[in-house]
């Protein structure tokens, strides 16, 4: 198969604490689906969550998305780090507040663990 005919289905997490996080989180959606490679097939509701580890932050607003890509494992994580640059995210403290905080939970059924990336 090869790479523009592999077609893959995807979760991603979504989290934000920091500025506007409904709308960051929304805004997480509208640029998925703006990427020519991915498209967006579902999407939960948002969900409010305690933090977890470091606690004196506000609470998150998680969500989940349902994708079909024709990226690699590896081209999506670079996605989801641009889309997290351009949206502000700065990596201060590890753990603590974030504007956004995009994950690959699921790509297929691939188990993946290497320097960059663990699903
Ligand atoms: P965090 O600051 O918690 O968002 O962690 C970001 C780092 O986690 C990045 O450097 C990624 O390379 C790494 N990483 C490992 N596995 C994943 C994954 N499944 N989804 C997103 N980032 C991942």
């Amino acid at each position: 198969m090869n790479e523009s005919s592999r077609r893959v289905i995807g979760y991603i997490g979504i989290g934000s604490n920091k500025g506007d996080p409904v709308q960051n989180c929304v805004e997480v959606v509208e640029r998925l689906s703006a990427c020519e490679t991915i498209k967006v097939l579902k999407r939960s509701s948002l969900y409010r969550t305690e933090p977890v580890g470091f606690k004196d932050q506000p609470w998150f607003i998680n969500a989940v998305v349902e994708i079909r890509t024709t990226l690699g494992a590896h081209a999506l994580l670079e996605i989801l780090q641009t889309i997290e640059e351009r949206m502000g995210r700065v990596r201060v403290e590890k753990g603590g507040p974030r504007v956004i905080d995009l994950d690959i939970l699921l790509y297929g059924e691939r188990v993946i663990q290497d320097a960059t990336l663990c699903v």
